[in-house]
């Protein structure tokens, strides 16, 4: 169910063990204008629309965002499609950018260290394209394996209670949603529809099962448009294609990421040759306003440093402001539920966990998820009816590591809003409200685990800014190449608390 990131991405893997895979996609995906599009128009697509859904693409609102695909998701892209990258870099005029040398990024308000002991590449696309050309590439190499339904939106699963099956679904046509809804059987279902997922919905109705779930909504707002960049006469700045300032909340709740997706040819000398998502983004309710630029350049000269202003001021804009302001932490811990989850059935990517997007982790999450899968049937010595307990375990194991990265900074803003569901369906609000905005919720606890985690994080960054190994060590977290744990290696511990010691003293001598 789903035939975005997630959908493509796992049924490429599972065509190694399954003769026949169908994937319902409630948008026309298929339709002339995504699979013959040449990528010009695709591009012109991007720029001139202000969301596909006049396209019949609206199952992704969030599509038109900047989209950064870690290092990890692109290993996995190539793997299963190996052409794909040749076909970007030659037909699509994208290309990759190196980390070590074309990126400047801020983290808790460090300079992360741009001597990097590895380089890492970030594929410079929008999302848009990216997930159009993964999908010609799987009809091209899979097509007699794989069926779409397009046009047709899941409405319920087919169960059998007494076995605690998921036998099949039910679908509906998108355009006729009032005829009768259509019956597909399957020896293996799996829900990639996304945030808005409704199996929570379904198994609860299905087999009476509460999915117990942590929701954090942090006042997470975007502001998107795609845009020429132009010398601001500051070579540091002038130099790096990509341009990150991350949300540092309580005391900074705005941030920036400017990420290439296309390169153009022009006579400008000042132009640095290239188009780019700019994405404004905030935490705490601070929303960038995108009912004009003028107004977005104020808030920009208003909310950060000057020289983000400076990139901007000198950027010509090439389509619509594009606003989104949905985005929380969103978990459902599928792993607490053991055997009562039901036997063929799982959730991946973002119907299983949703992040916040500044840290760049859900397309990977996805990719690593569906990986995960793969690997589970290719060990070829489980029963299918044990591969969903087995995959939900393992996979929440990846989402933990996302969540951690994710939410050790969203829980330190000062609106955050915490809502809890356990598996008995008991519903509990935490509300961080001050004297000025008291709340009726309950104040949200810290344990002292996230405390120090905040705390670690804050130093672990500023001794990153000064250290080769560290920064390389954050990328590789980032990059989804290695677990957040390699952040607390014993040599790693010793450097932060001795940073931290260090200051606390050259405090309180002052
Ligand atoms: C503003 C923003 C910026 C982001 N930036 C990044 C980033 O930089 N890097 C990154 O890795 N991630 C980013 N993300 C997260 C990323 O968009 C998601 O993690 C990713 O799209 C998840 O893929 P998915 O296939 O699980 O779900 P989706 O991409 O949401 O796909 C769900 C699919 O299911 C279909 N569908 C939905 N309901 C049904 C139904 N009932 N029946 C049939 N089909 C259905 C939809 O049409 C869609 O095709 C960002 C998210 C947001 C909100």
């Amino acid at each position: 169910m789903g035939g975005s990131i997630g959908g493509i991405v796992t049924a490429a893997y599972l065509t190694k063990y399954f003769k026949r895979i169908t994937i319902i996609e409630s948008d026309d995906v298929l339709s002339d204008t995504f699979m013959k599009s040449t990528p010009n128009q695709l591009l012109d697509y991007r720029c001139r629309l202000a969301s596909p859904t006049s396209l019949g693409r609206s199952g992704v609102s969030q599509m038109y965002h900047s989209h950064v695909l870690a290092g990890e998701g692109y290993i996995i892209l190539q793997e299963l499609f190996p052409q794909l990258k040749d076909k970007l870099l030659n037909e699509y005029d994208v290309r990759d950018y190196s980390l070590k040398t074309e990126c400047r990024f801020v983290v808790n308000g460090f300079v992360l260290n741009q001597d990097l002991t590895e380089d890492f590449l970030w594929l410079g696309i929008d999302r848009f394209t990216l997930e159009t050309v993964m999908r010609k590439e799987l009809c091209l190499q899979y097509g007699n394996q794989i069926e779409w339904k397009c046009n047709s939106r899941v409405v319920q699963l087919i169960v059998d209670q007494s076995l605690n099956i998921v036998k099949g679904i039910k679908y509906r046509q998108k355009h006729h949603v009032d005829s009768s809804s259509i019956d597909l059987y399957g020896d293996f279902i799996i829900d990639c529809t996304g945030r808005n997922t409704s199996s929570v919905k379904w198994l609860k109705e299905r087999f009476n099962l509460i999915v117990p779930t942590i929701q954090i909504h942090f006042g997470a707002g975007y502001v998107t448009f795609v845009g020429e960049r132009f010398k601001t006469g500051d070579p540091s700045l002038d130099s790096k294609h990509i341009i990150g300032y991350g949300l540092s909340p309580p005391d900074k709740n705005t941030g920036v990421g400017i990420i290439p997706i296309h390169e153009i040819k022009t006579m400008d000398e000042n132009s640095l040759g290239t188009l780019s998502t700019f994405t404004l983004q905030c935490a705490n309710y601070e929303y960038p306003p995108n009912d004009s630029y003028e107004n977005l350049l104020e808030w920009i000269k208003e909310k950060l440093d000057p020289e983000y202003y400076s990139i901007f001021k000198s950027t010509k804009v090439c389509s619509p402001l594009v606003s989104y302001r949905r985005a929380i932490d969103d978990r459902k811990c599928v792993e607490q539920l053991g055997k009562k989850w039901p036997q063929n059935y799982v959730l991946l990517g973002d119907a299983m966990c949703t992040f916040n997007p500044t840290y760049g982790q859900g397309m990977t999450h996805a990719c690593r998820q569906a990986r995960e899968l793969g690997k589970i049937f290719q060990e070829n010595c489980h029963k299918l009816k044990d591969i969903s307990h087995i995959f939900n375990r393992r996979a929440s194991a990846i989402s933990e590591e996302c969540w951690l990265l994710s939410t050790t900074n969203d829980s330190k803003t000062p609106t955050l809003k915490i809502i809890k569901t356990d598996k008995n369906g008991e519903i509990k609000i935490y509300q961080r409200g001050d004297d000025s905005a008291p709340t009726e919720n309950l104040q949200p606890r810290e344990s002292l685990m996230l405390q120090f985690m905040q705390w670690y994080n804050h130093w672990f960054s500023q001794c990153a800014s000064k250290s080769r190994q560290l920064s390389t060590d954050f990328y590789r977290v980032m990059n989804q190449h290695s677990s957040p744990f390699i952040l607390m290696k014993p040599t790693t511990l010793l450097a932060v608390f001795h940073t931290a010691f260090i200051n606390y003293f050259n405090l309180s001598k002052k």
